[in-house]
């Protein structure tokens, strides 16, 4: 079997991979098991200088790197360059902070001395998604081995090219040999993996079907996990917000790397007294949009990433239309053999239709009317994802007391949900658990040990 990488803006075959055996997966999970065994004692102030020329050697290839990223998976070349950097900026932040982040802490107790450890655990097999086929590696990797860890990265099936170039750049920042490295294959080996005795715990960037799946692995086998899922944030407009800054901001952020972002704003909740102003500011932007060859340094809106994909999405548009939704911009398959979508909205979007219950992957908007502030935060709860969610009001004091009533793992107040390596990142309920990034990214995947001295 073969892991094949198809360019999404034009159907071309880019590259084949031949897809790993058990067999070849079990010999390199021993190999990291091996190489972890010492990389566990190297010095922090070791593993911060390897770590901060892994951010140099990142940006010293930033333009091959990111021509990478686009051809594999379509997002506009000039935000694959972001891409690329903000990896060498979490590399430099991992490096810089470890040793503040991982020092060991005192507590006062019976003990003439007691204080905790932040011990690594072990091999962490990292199961990730092709949308941001480095950032999402990046931003777990970079803490968790400064903490100690060595990685075992299973990228996603489209992504092969990307995964083997985050291999080598790694070699060519001079880790040690095996401390991190790639394993080519489908989902069906993940699960062995997990079970395996070198492998210590396993994180998931990825849908929430893979989440219930690799979860249960992990849970049977006692490993400890960390789950990044899938999303449907509610974007919220109150009676009091620019709607200027709100449509814009709300079209950058449903069709950034062509939608296809757990933390793009997917509803789009507004009070009713504004809801045809912001409507007619949101149409106006989205159908603005510049797409095109996400080679060109003008394009705004690339493809999405794989043909299959973009049909699923037409088919949840198609579902939510039957059930009275209505579309009021594109929704229509664009004709050629890429795989891309146009910006399109959808109005009078109802819970019990596909484009409220799920997540839309790609660039759709679903913009939904509530009656009151009070309605706005029952509908923006009223979703089994709990990712991120934005407000929008002129009134800050009034948002951050209803930040605290929405179930979700970020709240942005008038700014669209993002990343940042200084900010946890993670979710609830269906959009998972554990956290990445910050002070809390770096002590998910580290033994709390606890030291008492008599
Ligand atoms: P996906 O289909 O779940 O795939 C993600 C990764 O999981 C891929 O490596 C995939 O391998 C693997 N995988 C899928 N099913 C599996 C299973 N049953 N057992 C083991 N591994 C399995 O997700 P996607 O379509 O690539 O990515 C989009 C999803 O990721 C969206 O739901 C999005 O919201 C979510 N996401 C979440 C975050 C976050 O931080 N919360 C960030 C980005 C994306 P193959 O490719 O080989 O199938």
């Amino acid at each position: 079997m073969a892991l094949i990488s198809v360019n999404p803006a034009t159907g071309e075959i880019l590259r084949e991979f031949r897809a790993w055996s058990a067999d070849d997966v079990q010999k390199v999970v021993e190999k990291v098991h091996a190489a972890w065994r010492e990389w566990r004692s190297v010095e922090l102030t070791e593993r911060s200088r390897l770590m901060s020329r892994l951010a140099s050697t990142i940006r010293a290839q930033r333009d091959e790197l990111s021509h990478i990223i686009t051809l594999e998976m379509g997002k506009p070349v000039t935000e694959a360059r972001a891409e690329v950097e903000k990896c060498a900026t979490a590399c430099d932040y991992s490096a810089e902070h470890s040793a503040g982040f991982l020092s060991p802490e005192a507590i006062e107790s019976d003990a003439s001395k007691s204080y905790v450890r932040f011990d690594p655990l072990g091999v962490i097999l990292a199961v990730m998604p092709w949308n941001f086929p480095f950032w999402q590696v990046f931003r777990f990797a970079a803490p968790a081995m400064m903490s100690g860890n060595a990685v075992l990265l299973k990228h996603a099936s489209n992504t092969s090219w990307c995964s083997l170039s985050i291999e080598g750049l790694f070699v060519q920042a001079g880790f040690p040999e095996n401390v991190f490295r790639s394993i080519l294959a489908g989902p069906a080996l993940v699960p062995d993996v997990i079970r395996s005795r070198s492998v210590s715990g396993v994180t998931l960037t990825g849908s929430s079907a893979a989440g219930a799946a690799i979860g249960e692995v992990a849970g049977r086998s006692m490993k400890k996990s960390v789950m990044e899922l899938g999303g449907s944030d509610p974007f919220i407009v109150l009676v009091d917000a620019d709607l200027d800054l709100a449509a814009e901001q709300a079209t950058l952020s449903r069709t950034l790397n062509c939608g296809q972002s757990c933390i793009a704003a997917k509803r789009f909740i507004v009070e009713s007294s504004v809801a045809d102003g912001f409507l007619e500011r949101f149409i106006e932007r989205m159908h603005a949009r510049g797409v095109g060859d996400p080679l060109s340094e003008s394009t705004q809106m690339g493809p999405m990433a794989r043909r299959d994909l973009r049909d699923q999405l037409h088919g949840q548009v198609e579902e939510s239309e039957r059930k009275g939704a209505r579309v009021v911009l594109g929704g229509k398959l664009v004709e050629g053999p890429g795989a891309f979508y146009p910006p399109t909205v959808l109005t009078g979007v109802e819970a019990g239709m596909p484009a409220f219950d799920q997540e839309l992957f790609g660039p759709v908007a679903s913009v939904i009317v509530a009656g009151s502030e009070d309605e706005a935060l029952d509908l923006a709860n009223h979703t089994s994802f709990g990712l991120g969610a934005s407000l929008w009001t002129r009134d800050v004091g009034r948002a951050e007391n209803l930040a605290g009533r929405l179930e979700a793992g970020s709240v942005f107040i008038n700014g669209m949900v993002k990343s940042d390596p200084r900010l946890p990142f993670g979710g609830i309920k269906e959009s998972g658990h554990g956290r990445e990034l910050s002070v809390y990214g770096f002590r998910e995947f580290v033994n709390i040990k606890t030291v008492w001295v008599r």
